[in-house]
């Protein structure tokens, strides 16, 4: 229901991602005047889509999980519940450039790069490691501390530090085992994944058109600059306009708010710990046959600079893509590092070859390549530091114009679409119970939100 003029006040959202498009679309449910400011030229940060010969895909594989419970809720509220489906999906594991299956244990008992009683160790211990950490002060003990302790010091070396190096960089044995402890139950080897029919862009022009209907203001290329308090409300600079609002939600990785607070006295209030980013650069492969039929594969000691492959036509329809079968390969890395800033073409050149290599008793050859594109993005996973459940950034400092909802706050949560939708409707729900006791002001009253400069 509309609110009065009177009552209605204005925020504008910072990035439109899944975290801005959700707090927008929680705000504007409740009848105040939202406008989103996104730096880029579409809707969705990490979950965007490109084009692609007439079909849109997703930039980046995006499956969803039947624990996705807030996300699952949100796809039905936007009138998306009968596009999902769920396919059971398997998962395999490349050590030493030998692919195996890894799904159950008769797939374990296979695992050659492991001792015998290794393998039965890490069948043991997988089955119980969540009761093992129950008790435990996990957000202060490493997760090689931990996995060493459960796993014994081999299978640590031999599978597990690859793979959280793969993802969180040379520092990941030192973030907190709660990370990994929560994960625990989410991800199982052979899972039911699902996908929406048409992929992201069909989520997005659905959530878009729906924010639309609410009267969401929305801005694509407008990238927010310096965010100042004016005392009873907030001003963002967003180049040719200055957006005044009475409140601000920050979905920005926290590098890029830090920038944006530069060195106004909000800067001194607001919790912005210097957490490392992990990037990513992303290969997707056109293929005119399938590999292994995995939905995800790691890749450890394979010659190979990418470190794990997901078959995404194990979960969607090759008609998708044209008739095409789809793999992407990527790598966890620093946005300064000298793969993320090489360009795309030679990056698809040799990640080809290493891709070939992979498979040679399938007889893979480059003619069966149709086409690769290579996406980068900056900002991805937070490598946490121990002890963060107190350092993390709070939603409110209690007093300022400002909310953040960040990835970098669903600690232990992973990241994921899930957690950012649940985190962005906390958000709003802390920012609508805090409307109601902070004193109206005529400014308030004030619409639009706009003033040209
Ligand atoms: C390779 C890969 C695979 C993934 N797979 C899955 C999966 O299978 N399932 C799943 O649930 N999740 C997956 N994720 C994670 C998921 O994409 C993220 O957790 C989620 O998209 C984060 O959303 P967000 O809105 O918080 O941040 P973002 O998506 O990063 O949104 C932030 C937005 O802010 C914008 N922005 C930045 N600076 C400015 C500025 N100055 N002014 C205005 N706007 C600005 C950015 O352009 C961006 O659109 C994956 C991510 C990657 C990279």
């Amino acid at each position: 229901m509309p609110l009065a003029e009177s009552t209605r006040q204005r925020v504008v959202v910072l990035g439109g991602g899944i975290s801005g498009l959700t707090a927008a679309r929680e705000l504007a449910t409740k009848g105040h005047a939202v406008t989103v400011l996104e730096s880029g030229d579409r809707w969705g940060g990490l979950g965007t889509w490109f084009d692609w010969n007439g079909h849109s895909l997703d930039q980046f594989y995006h499956c969803q999980m039947p624990s996705d419970d807030d996300l699952l809720q949100l796809i039905r509220d936007i009138g998306l519940g009968d596009s999902l489906y769920w396919k059971p999906t398997r998962m395999g594991f490349v050590v030493g450039g030998k692919r195996y299956a890894f799904n159950g244990p008769m797939d374990l008992l296979r695992f050659d790069p492991l001792t015998f009683p290794e393998r039965i160790r890490f069948g043991v211990v997988s089955l119980l490691l969540r009761r093992l950490g129950f008790g435990r002060d996990l957000d202060r003990t490493r997760i090689e501390d931990w996995l060493v302790s459960c796993y014994g010091r081999p299978v640590w070396e031999k599978i597990l530090r690859p793979l959280f190096t793969s993802k969180f960089g040379p520092a990941a044995g030192d973030m907190p085992a709660l990370y990994i402890w929560e994960r625990l139950g989410r991800e199982k080897n052979t899972v039911s994944r699902g996908y929406l029919r048409g992929g992201l862009r069909t989520f997005l022009d659905t959530l878009v058109e729906n924010l639309r209907s609410l009267g969401v203001d929305l801005r694509l290329e407008t990238r927010a600059g310096t965010i100042r308090e004016t005392g009873d409300g907030v001003e963002i600079d967003a180049g040719s306009a200055l957006i005044e609002a009475d409140w601000c939600v920050s979905t920005l990785p926290l590098p890029v708010l830090r920038n944006c607070l530069g060195d106004t006295p909000l800067a001194q209030r607001i919790r912005t710990p210097d957490v490392p980013y992990q990037g990513v650069v992303n290969a997707m492969f056109f293929l005119r046959r399938p590999l292994d039929n995995y939905y995800w594969a790691p890749v450890v000691d394979s010659g190979t600079e990418f470190d794990g492959i997901v078959e995404m036509t194990e979960l969607v329809e090759t008609s998708h893509y044209g008739g095409h079968h789809v793999a992407y390969v990527m790598k966890y890395c620093d946005r300064s590092s000298p793969l993320f800033l090489e360009d795309p073409g030679q990056i698809a050149a040799r990640w080809t070859q290493q891709l070939l290599a992979l498979y040679p008793d399938l007889n893979l050859q480059a003619s069966d390549i149709a086409d690769v594109r290579v996406f980068k993005a900056p900002f991805v996973e937070p490598a946490y530091p121990l002890g963060y459940s107190e350092l993390k950034p709070l939603i409110h400092d209690g007093e300022s114009r400002l909310f953040l909802a960040t990835s970098a706050q669903v600690y232990p949560k992973i990241t994921a679409w899930n957690s950012s939708v649940r985190l962005a409707k906390e958000v709003a729900r802390r920012l609508l119970d805090h409307m109601e006791t902070v004193p109206r002001t005529k400014r308030t009253a004030r619409l639009p939100a706009t003033v040209q400069v």
